[in-house]
């Protein structure tokens, strides 16, 4: 059957980039029926709020979105409610997208833009699974009350045993397809939630007998991320800490123009986005990075699709891209050939038709 994506390239560099990974997936000749709609400051701009009705059913109808980015200081002075980042948060939610999935790889061509030792980092790959839509983010009650003549403020952390099997499911089929270890990051010696997230771990784990179950408490797993970061495959988490590994894992890359990311719901629908913004101090200059949205398309491939053999060539494209020196500005070195976004396009075509 014919598969539907819905292409919302949003604000900043969000057209230009989206664009390339419109083209890679034309490219690859799989019959992708791709349909464009508005999002974020756009669609304020054009129909006074951030994700419109007409975007809301094209997102609904379809088998996977892919995203640009959204936002930018022309629609900072909004009110809260229409503002742009207003549309990702909408989408987010009205798509039930629970399972955040961010890899985190360090090519080895750009191992010097990582801020640890090359030898600490080189062939970094690890993929973060945050669960996105509980947690003490979303826990009742919450507030800021007066209470015995003070300001008091409170938040509830929960989490209940199927909302954590369906995340943990999630990081053990994407190790299945990947290196076989899960590490489950929790804080079990001081909250309750937490030994019920690593019980339920271990309850899952016989069902997946190929794939490794480890455990880590939190603050450890933020200081392996940098003393010992290849130790890791799959590594999965509640949302707050996902939220704080998963930046901390992105930055060891220190690529941010190289970094994609899949929020999936429990069909594996997908939202694919590069988990940059909207980079307004370069849009429409032909001057973004578009691998990270490229990448995005290719986890549209695996996640959605089910399509590991095309998600691994464009991954090969994007590696012998880099391995012929081609470079946007953002991860440029000397001795390296500074390409524009379309440039960049250009050669993962090449490549993808070789
Ligand atoms: P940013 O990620 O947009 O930019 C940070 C820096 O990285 C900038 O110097 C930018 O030029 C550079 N950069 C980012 N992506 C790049 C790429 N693909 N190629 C080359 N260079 C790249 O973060 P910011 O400047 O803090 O935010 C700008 C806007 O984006 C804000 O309005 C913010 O709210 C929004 N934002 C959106 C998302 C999203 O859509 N998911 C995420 C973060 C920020």
């Amino acid at each position: 059957m014919t598969k539907k994506i819905c292409v919302l390239p949003g604000d900043g560099i969000g057209p230009e980039i989206t664009a390339q990974a419109v083209r890679v997936l034309e490219a690859l000749n799989l019959g992708f029926e791709m349909e464009t709609a508005l999002i974020g400051g756009a669609a304020v701009d054009a129909a006074g709020d951030p994700y419109p009705q007409a975007t809301q059913k094209l997102a609904a109808e379809a088998d996977a979105v892919l995203l640009g980015a959204v936002g930018g200081s022309k629609w900072d002075s909004l009110p809260r409610e229409q503002r742009p980042e207003r549309g990702l948060l909408g989408i987010r939610k009205h798509l039930n997208l629970f399972a955040n999935l961010r890899p985190a790889v360090l090519y080895p061509e750009l191992a010097n833009a990582s801020t640890l030792k090359p030898e600490i980092v080189a062939g970094l790959d690890i993929l973060i699974v945050r669960e996105l839509t509980g947690d003490i983010y979303f826990g009742q009650p919450r507030g800021i009350e007066n209470r015995n003549d003070e300001r008091f403020g409170f938040n509830t952390m929960h989490y209940s045993e199927s909302e954590i099997r369906r995340i943990g499911r999630v990081a053990f089929e994407a190790a299945g397809k990947r290196n076989k270890k899960v590490c489950s990051v929790d804080k079990m010696n001081v909250l309750e939630t937490m030994q019920l997230w690593r019980d339920v771990m271990n309850e899952l784990a016989p069902e997946y007998p190929d794939v490794e179950l480890s455990h880590m408490l939190v603050d450890n797993a933020a200081m392996q991320l940098v003393r010992a970061p290849l130790q890791f495959d799959v590594m999965v988490t509640g949302n707050m800490f996902g939220d704080i590994l998963s930046d901390e894992a992105s930055m060891l890359t220190g690529s941010i123009g190289m970094l994609p990311s899949a929020s999936l719901d429990e069909n594996n629908k997908g939202l694919y986005e590069p988990s940059h913004g909207s980079a307004p101090d370069i849009a429409g200059k032909n001057l973004a990075n578009p691998l990270a949205t490229i990448l995005s398309a290719a986890m549209m491939l695996r996640y959605s699709f089910n399509l590991e053999e095309e998600a691994k060539r464009v991954e090969n494209a994007v590696k012998n891209v880099l391995a012929q020196r081609l470079r946007t500005g953002d991860i440029f070195e000397s001795g390296m050939t500074r390409v524009g976004t379309k440039q960049m396009g250009d050669a993962i075509l090449a490549e993808l038709g070789k």
